[in-house]
C-alpha cells in the first residue's frame, strides 16, 4: 500500500517538474514520518526513500536510534533552544530556525561537536498568527546576522503555507518565498547559500514544485492520516 502511494506521488512530482521545465533531480522528497511507527518508516525506506522528516525532538531521537544510519533526518518542527543538543549532529538539516537565539544555540552546540550545522530560515509568508517563522521583510537582516555564526550554515528558506482547499491559493506564497531567496542571494552574504527552498506538503506540493521548491515535505499522502488522539 505504501509502495503504491509512493509511486503515485513520484508520478505527480515528475509531472509537476515537467510542467515547470525542471529536472526531477532538482526536487528532494522528504517523507514526513511524524507520529508514524518505525515499521512504516522501514517500509518506505525499503522502497528507496532516504530522507525523512520529523517535528518532535524525542521522536526524532528514538527513530534515529532504531533505524538505518544512512537515513537523512530532517528536523521540520518548531525547535526549543533547550533541545538543540539532541538535534545537532543527528538531523542533516534543521528547517525551522525562526530566531537568532535559536541559531546561536545551534551554533554553540555545533562547535562543541566539531561540526557545521546546516539550517534553513523559516519564513511566515502568509503572516499567520498561528505559525512560527520570521516575517518576510526581516529575512535579509536575519540571514546577515546568522551568517556571522561560523558553526552553522544557512542553506536556504522554508515556509509552511496555510491549510487551504485549493492549492492555487498558496501559489503566491511559494512564488514570494522564491523571490525572497533570489533577492537574498543577490546580496552575496558570506557563509550563506540560498540553494534550498523547502516548501510544499501533501495538499500543495505540485504548486510548490512549479514555483521552485527544491524540497517537498510530504506526510499524509505517503503514510496516511495521522491520529493524534492515541
Ligand atoms: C506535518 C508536516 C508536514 C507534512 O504534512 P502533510 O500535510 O501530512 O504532508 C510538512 N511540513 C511540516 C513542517 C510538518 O509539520
Amino acid at each position: 500500500m505504501l509502495r503504491n502511494r509512493l509511486e503515485s506521488i513520484e508520478a505527480r512530482i515528475n509531472d509537476a517538474c515537467r510542467r515547470a521545465g525542471r529536472k526531477r533531480e532538482e526536487v528532494t522528497l522528504i517523507a514526513v514520518s511524524k507520529t508514524k511507527p518505525a515499521e512504516m518508516v522501514e517500509e518506505v525506506y525499503g522502497a528507496g526513500i532516504r530522507c525523512f522528516g520529523e517535528n518532535k525532538v524525542q521522536e526524532l531521537s528514538e527513530k534515529y536510534e532504531k533505524l538505518p544510519k544512512d537515513i537523512h533526518w530532517h528536523m521540520i518542527g518548531h525547535l526549543q533552544r533547550n533541545k538543540v543538543k539532541s538535534v545537532v549532529g543527528i538531523a542533516e538539516l534543521i528547517h525551522s530556525v525562526d530566531s537568532l537565539r535559536l541559531a546561536d544555540a545551534i551554533d554553540k552546540e555545533a562547535q562543541k561537536k566539531g561540526i557545521r550545522a546546516k539550517i534553513l530560515i523559516e519564513v511566515n509568508m502568509a503572516r499567520e498568527d498561528s505559525k512560527f517563522g520570521i516575517m518576510p521583510e526581516e529575512a535579509l537582516d536575519f540571514v546577515k546576522e546568522a551568517a556571522k555564526l561560523t558553526n552553522i550554515q544557512v542553506q536556504g528558506l522554508m515556509t509552511i503555507a496555510p491549510f487551504v482547499a485549493d492549492p492555487e491559493e498558496n501559489r503566491k506564497y511559494f512564488s514570494a518565498l522564491r523571490k525572497l531567496s533570489v533577492d537574498i542571494s543577490k546580496e552575496k552574504v558570506n557563509n550563506v547559500c540560498m540553494g534550498v527552498l523547502s516548501m510544499g506538503m501533501t495538499n500543495d506540493f505540485e504548486v510548490a514544485i512549479e514555483e521552485g521548491a527544491t524540497m517537498v515535505r510530504i506526510g499524509t499522502a505517503i503514510f496516511g492520516e495521522r491520529n493524534y488522539a492515541v
